[in-house]
């Protein structure tokens, strides 16, 4: 069974300043988490400050988004030699850069494997849109996504999957736990015995993203399939952030 996950994506929120001092009040509140897996995301040019407020303690750090390439002419992309050391997981393939960005599973698919190589732990986000939900392809459409994401990588060890519907992303709507249950084993586990065999398809961590708070969470882990959560709003409020940090201990620790 997966270690229980919380991951805060902290998005285009937060100052350096700021995302220290969220690092800051977050630390303090936790006393050093060890029953669950504590990841934070904040904006890449608050990593390495973030890092430094980190230091000693067990909180992970990610980034969320990374170029595939080690190095170049790419204006503006941040690499995976730039991260390695720096932090343990990358965000990829969530969808906002999907939608907003364009990005394609082939680019995504390019992005895990060179984390993967680079010593990053991926946390692949993949999920459907309302349209696709309502035209009924919501279990294949993220199976797809799995399978695409993660063609050519031979061992799933270290990789995360997030299942974020796009529906329920910032919206205060979340998928209820028993529709997050469902898409997590049709669509992400049968994907990944496709490709990994039972065993160690059932040691991937998989986390339900969307309008997940406080109030929210304990639902979903006490769905079988959700080891955790990827946490978008709730994670810029230190409180909210350490009570769910609290929640999945006391639920899954
Ligand atoms: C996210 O950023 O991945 C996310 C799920 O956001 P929110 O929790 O705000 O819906």
């Amino acid at each position: 069974m997966p270690i229980p996950m919380l991951v805060g994506n902290w998005k285009m929120h937060t100052t350096v300043p700021e995302a220290v001092a969220l690092a800051h009040a977050i630390r303090s509140r936790l006393d050093d988490p060890d029953d669950v897996l504590t990841v934070l995301c904040p904006p890449f040019v608050a990593l390495w400050a973030v890092a430094e407020a980190l230091k000693g303690s067990t909180i992970a750090l990610g980034a969320q988004n990374m170029h595939y390439e080690e190095k170049g002419a790419f204006t503006g992309e941040v690499s995976p030699a730039m991260l390695q050391g720096l932090c343990q997981f990358v965000i990829l393939g969530h969808s906002e850069r999907r939608h907003l960005f364009g990005e394609t599973d082939d680019l995504i698919n390019r992005k895990v494997k060179s984390a993967l190589r680079w010593g990053l732990r991926p946390i692949l986000c993949v999920g459907e849109t309302l349209a696709e939900r309502e035209a009924g392809r919501a279990v294949e459409v993220v199976r797809q996504q799995v399978e695409r994401g993660l063609e050519g990588v031979g061992d799933c060890h270290g990789v995360v999957i997030a299942y974020e519907p796009v529906w329920a992303i910032g919206t205060g709507l979340p998928a209820t736990p028993e529709t997050a249950q469902e898409m997590m084993v049709e669509g992400v586990l049968r994907a990944l015995m496709g490709l990994y065999g039972e065993h160690d398809a059932l040691e991937v961590p998989l986390l339900y993203g969307g309008s997940v708070t406080p109030e929210n969470l304990e639902g979903f882990l006490h769905q079988p399939a959700i080891h955790g959560a990827l946490v978008g709003g709730a994670s810029l409020r230190a409180d909210a952030f350490c009570q769910m940090v609290r929640i999945l201990e006391r639920v899954r620790g």
